[in-house]
Order: C-alpha cells, then structure tokens, then sequence
C-alpha cells in the first residue's frame, strides 16, 4: 500500500511531469532554504527538459550567489515578468502570505504546487508536499529526486547541502535527523565542500553585519525572570553600521543562548506601521504557536511573524503571549 508521502510525491511528479511551463517562487526574505529549494526545484526541471522562470519578491542574499544559477532568480521589485504563470511552485511558505509580491504573476485559477516543512502549512496547494518532519524544504526535495529517479551532480547536491545545513544551524539544531546526516553523507560524496558552506554561510560574518550585531545586543532587554530575552532593529541601525537587510539573520540567536533563557526574539522595523518579529526557543514554548498567534507561523523551536503596529505597542503584546505558554 502507498503511504501518504509516496502518494504526495507521485502526484508532485505528475505536477511537473504534466506541464510544461512553471514560476517558481520562495518566500520574502529568502533564506539559505528558500534559495537553495528554489533552485533544485530549477534544476530538476531543467531535467525534464522543461521551461522555468525563478523568482522572489526581492532580492536573494549576496552571499549565495555561490550556487547553481543563483543569479537567475529574478528579484521581482526590479525586474517585472512580460506574462502570467498558470502553474505555480512554492518551495518553504508556509502559507501563501508568503510568497508575497510574487503572486501578482499568478494567473487567475493558476494550479500551484506546494513544497514546504512547516508544521503551520495551510495546505493553500492544489497539489501538496508538506512534510513537517523535515528538517528543511531541501530535505524533502533530496527525496523527490530520489523518487523520481534522477541522478545528483554536484550543483544539484550543493544547493541541496546548503538548505540542510542552513535549516539546520549546521546539523546542530533538534531537527537534525539520522535522515538529514544520511542525506548530507551522500551529498557529500557527489563534491560538495562541506567545511567551504559552513565557513561561508555560518562562520564568516562582514564588518558592518558585526557592528550591526554589536549596536543590536547593547539594547538587549531581558524580563525579570530571565525566561524571555529580545533586542530589535531599525532602518537607523542598519545606516548607522552600514549594514543590509540579510545581516540581521542570526541576531536572534543571541539572546536565545543566554542560560536560563526560553525564548529569544528579535524585532525588526519594517516601517512605522509595520514590526518583523523572528523567534527562537530552547524547547519549552512553542514559538510557532504564537506567531500563529500574530498571523505568522514557523516551527516549535523557529517562527515569524509580521505584525501591524508600532514597535512599543507591539513588543508588550508578543511578551504576554510568550509568557503565557512558559
Ligand atoms: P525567521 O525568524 O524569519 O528566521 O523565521 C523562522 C522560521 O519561521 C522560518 O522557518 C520561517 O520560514 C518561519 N516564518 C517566519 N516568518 C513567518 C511568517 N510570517 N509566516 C509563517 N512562517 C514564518
Ligand atoms: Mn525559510
Ligand atoms: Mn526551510
């Protein structure tokens, strides 16, 4: 008898074996999951001699230009599509909000393709690969090539490689599976340089991303009790140090690694109506729970969430509902 996932998996094949034309889209703020599933996904069309076009709402981070046609994920804030997609790929949103900007070259009625590990995934595909139990969207697409048969070359397995590693804070976070060391070993084995990612992707940091991190951890608050740690960032941090967008990912981690700490957050201004808030947990809350909450989501450990409002009315509301799931 079939299992669900071989189930989703041949209907995942038949999406793409069926049609012949594809967007392919991530979401906002694309991190090293996100970039990488979108071009496996690529990549495995460019296997089945199919015709694609790899998009994001904004721009992909500088520092993975590295992998397969990275350059060829059009950032859609400048480049606009002369046309309309009627089948759609949405690798790592874990729900369409998502995709953000991107939508606008769906075609009404388009049939999508859903791809993603949040265990917060509505299921908005026509056709579904959710996999909660993933460590990462690359995880689940390692076992679509399986399934499908196609053999690896180091680019595929690279990109691969990347989307575990980067979901995985370096094969060291909870979701870091016997099935996640066993694809990374034979990801391995087609090339990829392992050490090279890592140093790149979690050691190396810019200058102005330091001081980004320095300017940021002088305003860390804790609460009393010590359980709940955040700091926050503006449009003025990131001119004062010179710092991008993309320099922000990991700030959150600081706070989450102090001892006795449960739950990190980090609060990032988007605009005077608008806060991002990433958090982190050691285990005991269940942080997508409460970016749920707030109309986000995420895993129990990592999750988001956008929220309306400013930064000193929203930073009360999200610790109350931190604290009361501690
Ligand atoms: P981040 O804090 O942006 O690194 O995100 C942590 C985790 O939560 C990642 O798996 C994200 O994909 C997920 N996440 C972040 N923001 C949202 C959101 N607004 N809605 C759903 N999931 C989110
Ligand atoms: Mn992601
Ligand atoms: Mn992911």
């Amino acid at each position: 008898m079939q299992t669900t996932y071989e189930r989703e998996l041949s209907q995942t094949r038949d999406f793409l074996t069926q049609h012949n034309h594809f967007l392919i889209v991530s979401h906002v703020q694309p991190d090293g999951d996100a970039v990488s599933s979108t071009l496996v996904v690529g990549w495995l069309l460019s296997c089945l001699g199919k015709k694609f076009v790899m998009v994001n709402e904004g721009p992909i981070p500088k520092r993975m230009r590295y992998l397969w046609r990275a350059e060829e994920i059009l950032d859609l804030s400048v480049t606009p599509l002369d046309r309309k997609f009627d089948h759609v790929i949405c690798v790592d949103c874990a729900d369409f909000k998502r995709v953000g900007m991107t939508h606008e070259w769906f075609a009404e009625g388009a049939q999508l393709l859903n791809i993603d590990h949040h265990p917060t995934n509505d299921l908005y595909g026509t056709v579904n690969l959710v996999v909660p139990s993933a460590a990462a969207t690359a995880e689940i697409l390692f076992d679509l090539l399986t399934y499908m048969g196609l053999d690896l070359d180091e680019s595929a397995a690279t990109a691969l490689y990347t989307g575990l590693l980067t979901d995985t804070g370096g094969f060291r976070y909870s979701n870091t599976s016997p099935k996640v060391m066993a694809a990374a070993s034979k990801l391995l084995e087609y090339g990829v340089d392992g050490p090279g990612l890592s140093e790149l992707l979690l050691e190396q940091m810019t200058l102005p991303q330091l001081r980004l991190l320095t300017r940021a951890l002088n305003g860390l608050e804790l609460t009393e009790d010590g359980k709940i740690g955040w700091v926050s960032v503006d449009d003025e941090d990131l001119k004062a140090t010179g710092a991008v967008h993309e320099d922000m990912e990991g700030i959150v981690n600081y706070p989450r690694n102090i001892q006795g700490v449960e739950v990190g957050l980090l609060f990032k201004v988007i605009n005077e109506q608008a806060v991002k808030v990433s958090m982190r947990s050691a285990g005991t809350v269940d942080v997508a729970r409460v970016a749920q909450h707030f109309g986000g989501g995420g895993h129990v450990r990592a999750a988001g969430a956008r929220i309306e409002g400013t930064l000193e009315t929203i930073i009360p509301r999200v610790l109350e509902q931190v604290r009361l799931q501690l």
